[in-house]
């Protein structure tokens, strides 16, 4: 038997959350954001999977290149623009959209000549202080942007990135949204034409319909996590698409006092059987789970015990006994929500996709 870990990655989940996300945005076109290898998930089996979308978004030339090079056609937009002006030619010859967000990028732009047209997505800084223009020199970009010859009629956009948007009280959104409606409408007429906008994320997508504009960006819904706070509920059906599992290896017999792990940190309160997992943080389970952290095993809860280490970590059977090596255990995924887990580490789903590491074989079904 080789070893059990593996991601199984379910494409019709996949499917079904973009379906999803048509339903709660159904007047704006998708832009289905893929970068970091698909949060994790492999990029290339999962853009054939979401090839309804409109659009896809990464994060670098060399991740959309992997794209074309699979022969990938949609429109692709790299989310932080261009790292240096060598990059525009190959950018433009591979007909990739670009986010522009700092002065820099328009000069590259100006000095840049192009046969093609291209199109460019000006960034500004609503509220979230990362990248981006402030409002008043953006206005400033666009009129600069608006002059290249290569930027046809609606070649040029505007994009804003929410900070607080998994928060539906926080007050942060509503004035991110003033703000870009507030240069839509200040390009709008200055053009004399309606321009394209985005702005919603997966939150954004699933809780503000005010925010859809033209075209949403979403990401982790996809996945089939929730993109709200743990204590909201995302108002969509969404199917987890992966599943991160393994198998026990060892089933023991301890002694209560006996303690288990990397710096014996637990110890068998009563006599008790112990479970040995082949899955570690060097497979991307989160080290810092603490004990208690719940994993199913052959369908059913159990909770990890003392610390996680590299290839293995150790589970309480007390509730099941009877358990067996080769018995089946999930880590995360159907029947066990990503978020769960992230919880109880003190992280979010996104990390542990994007960590999940590239030695678990993905399984795609
Ligand atoms: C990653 C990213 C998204 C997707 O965010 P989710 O929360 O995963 O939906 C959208 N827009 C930008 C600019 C991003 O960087």
């Amino acid at each position: 038997m080789t070893r059990p870990v593996r991601a199984r990655i379910n494409l019709q989940a996949l499917a079904h959350n973009l379906s999803q996300a048509r339903r709660a945005a159904p007047d704006s076109r998708i832009m289905a954001v893929i970068k970091a290898n698909a949060y994790g998930h492999g990029v290339i089996p999962v853009a054939r999977a979401l090839a309804g979308a409109d659009a896809f978004a990464v994060a670098s030339l060399e991740e959309a290149m992997q794209l074309r090079e699979a022969g990938i056609r949609h429109e692709i937009l790299l989310l932080e623009g261009v790292f240096d002006a060598g990059e525009l030619e190959l950018a433009v010859t591979h007909q990739l959209q670009l986010v522009v967000h700092c002065e820099e990028q328009v000069r590259w732009l100006e000095k840049f000549r192009s046969g093609a047209s291209v199109h460019l997505w000006l960034k500004v800084d609503t509220g979230m202080h990362r990248l981006g223009f402030a409002p008043d020199v953006a206005q400033a970009m666009w009129q600069r942007l608006q002059r290249l010859s290569y930027v046809k009629t609606g070649g040029l956009r505007w994009l804003s990135h929410l900070a607080c948007a998994d928060d539906r009280s926080s007050p942060v959104n509503d004035r991110q949204l003033e703000r870009f409606a507030e240069v839509m409408r200040f390009s709008e007429s200055l053009q004399g034409r309606s321009v394209e906008g985005s702005l919603a994320n997966s939150a954004a997508l699933l809780t503000r319909p005010d925010m859809h504009f033209d075209w949403v960006r979403p990401g982790i819904m996809l996945y089939g996590a929730s993109p709200l706070l743990p204590e909201d509920s995302p108002g969509a059906e969404l199917r987890p698409v992966m599943t991160f599992e393994s198998r026990l290896i060892a089933v023991h017999q301890r002694r209560r006092d006996e303690a288990i792990g990397y710096g014996q940190t637990w110890a068998c309160p009563e006599d008790m059987p112990v479970g040995i997992v082949a899955a570690g943080y060097g497979d991307g389970y989160p080290r810092h789970a603490p004990g208690g952290t719940p994993l199913l095993l052959n369908g059913k809860p159990v909770g990890l015990l003392g610390r996680v280490s590299m290839d293995m970590l150790c589970i309480d059977l007390r509730s099941q006994p009877q358990a067996q090596p080769g018995d089946p255990v999930v880590l995360w995924g159907e029947g066990l929500p990503v978020e769960t887990v992230a919880q109880q580490a003190g992280t979010i789903s996104y990390e542990l996709f994007c960590k999940l590491s590239p030695r678990v074989p993905r399984v795609y079904e």
